[in-house]
């Protein structure tokens, strides 16, 4: 897979020794509180388990799947949930854990829709942020890794499924998405 490649932006060893900080930062954060952490699925999914090694108050898990990309590479804006959670976050501090905040449409519409579900606090942890792609004014509370506008894969992220068992992030040889 390596070899499908053109760079690896972030290594392994960075991504564990940033899912270290960000944990203490969450720890810090939620000492009061039993926070309700909501994996974006699928790819949050190997984030939220390097994350949650290093926070040390307890916390509930749940995931959600929403869509707005299909295999494509270009957002639609149109966000649909595939797997709704199974807790009610009423009352609840909620942090969503994503991957990759690009367009910030499937966040902006999941932290609205939490409020409007009584969320007693709605926050956002991403491994990594693509600023210039975004489409609504949308900041994470706690982010990674900022990466230019490319596509990346790797460590959850996919192209077309492929790539999410990296556990490194990089981007594509064109000749893979160009057929
Ligand atoms: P947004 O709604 O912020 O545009 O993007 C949300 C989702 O699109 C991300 O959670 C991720 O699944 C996908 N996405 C955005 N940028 C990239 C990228 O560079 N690579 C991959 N593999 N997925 C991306
Ligand atoms: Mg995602
Ligand atoms: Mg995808």
């Amino acid at each position: 897979m390596k070899d499908e490649l053109k760079e690896i932006l972030i290594s392994e060893e960075e991504i564990q020794n940033k899912a270290r900080e960000l944990g203490s930062e969450i720890s810090e954060q939620y000492k009061e509180a039993f926070p309700l952490f909501v994996g974006v699925l699928k790819g949050a999914l190997p984030f939220m388990a390097e994350l949650i090694k290093h926070v040390d108050v307890h916390l509930e898990l749940d995931f959600m799947d929403v869509s707005s990309y299909g295999n494509a590479m270009v957002s639609t804006g149109e966000v649909k949930i595939i797997k709704d959670l199974n807790t009610s976050v009423e009352g609840r501090d909620v942090l969503i854990v994503e991957d990759i905040i690009d367009s910030g449409l499937t966040l902006k519409y999941l932290i609205e829709l939490f409020h409007y579900r009584k969320a007693k606090s709605v926050k956002v942890v991403t491994l990594l942020d693509k600023p210039d792609g975004r489409k609504v004014d949308l900041v994470p509370d706690m982010s990674g890794f900022t990466v230019p506008d490319a596509f990346v894969v790797g460590f959850g992220l996919d192209y077309a499924e492929r790539y999410r068992n990296l556990p490194y992030i990089g981007v594509l040889k064109p000749e893979i998405y160009e057929g």
